[in-house]
């Protein structure tokens, strides 16, 4: 399976980070690093930025995905952006149910679903970010609340060969603290086999899924050796071209 590394800039940034795609590709070159082959690189900027990133990124194999969309194709939903206008910026990739945009903005599994129908319809590839809060895992109910959000935040229609699933723990994202590599792995393996029930074995297989939550250099290797972990989902050290291109480089 290709190894999906995916930046989540937030809301930092601004025009001039345009040049970064070029900066990563210096550090990391597409034909040069081992086992780059098998990398797939994406940046999710701020929206106002996507159409430039996605120029800027032309010919140097990397992805542009946005960070949400709205599941409405148009009308009065005031600074929001349709998946179908994501689409014309170039991008190819969405963002949805980041945590950030269930607990600030009140994204619920419902809607993650029907912003994931959108998101499909209109060619892009979400990324569904799911994972348990520190009480959720603390009272031992992280593969109740995941198992949870994958079935909610799936919408019937999916088609599940242009999915790909973020396990995110709420309490790992911007802390520096991840859980245990069993804990991942346990997770992981939880999510596939949610994943098996809701699709199959011959799609689910196949299905990336990430894990994010305070991924840095010096974590990656062994993060990403893990077998149902297929790529990063990453916040922090994603704005760094130099750190990305080391947790690249782990891969
Ligand atoms: C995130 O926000 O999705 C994230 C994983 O952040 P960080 O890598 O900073 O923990």
């Amino acid at each position: 399976m290709r190894t999906l590394i995916a930046a989540n800039w937030k809301m930092h940034g601004n025009l001039s980070w345009v040049q970064k795609p070029a900066e990563f590709r210096a550090l990391f070159p597409a034909n040069q690093a081992k086992g780059d082959k098998n990398i797939d690189m994406l940046l999710c900027p701020p929206a106002h930025m996507l159409e430039a990133m996605a120029r800027a990124s032309e010919g140097l194999d990397i992805s542009i995905g946005t960070q949400n969309c709205h599941d409405q194709s148009s009308g009065a939903y005031t600074g929001e952006l349709s998946a179908d206008m994501v689409a014309e910026t170039g991008a190819n990739y969405v963002i949805l149910g980041h945590s950030e945009r269930r607990a600030i903005f009140g994204d619920t599994d419902d809607w993650v679903a029907s912003k994931t129908s959108a998101a499909q319809k209109a060619g892009l590839t979400p990324i569904i970010c799911v994972g348990e809060s520190r009480a959720e895992r603390e009272a031992g109910h992280a593969e109740e609340v995941v198992g949870s959000q994958i079935a909610g935040s799936i919408p019937m229609d999916a088609d599940g060969d242009n999915l790909v699933i973020a396990y995110e723990p709420v309490w790992a994202i911007g802390t520096g603290l991840t859980p245990t590599i069993e804990d991942i792995a346990i997770i992981h393996d939880h999510v596939r086999g949610c994943l098996t029930t809701r699709f199959g074995a011959k799609t689910a297989d196949k299905i990336q899924i990430l894990y994010g939550g305070s991924v840095k250099p010096s974590n990656a290797k062994e993060i990403l050796a893990l077998k149902d972990v297929a790529g990063a989902l990453i916040g922090g050290a994603g704005l760094d071209m130099e750190s990305l291109a080391a947790i690249a480089a782990a891969v």
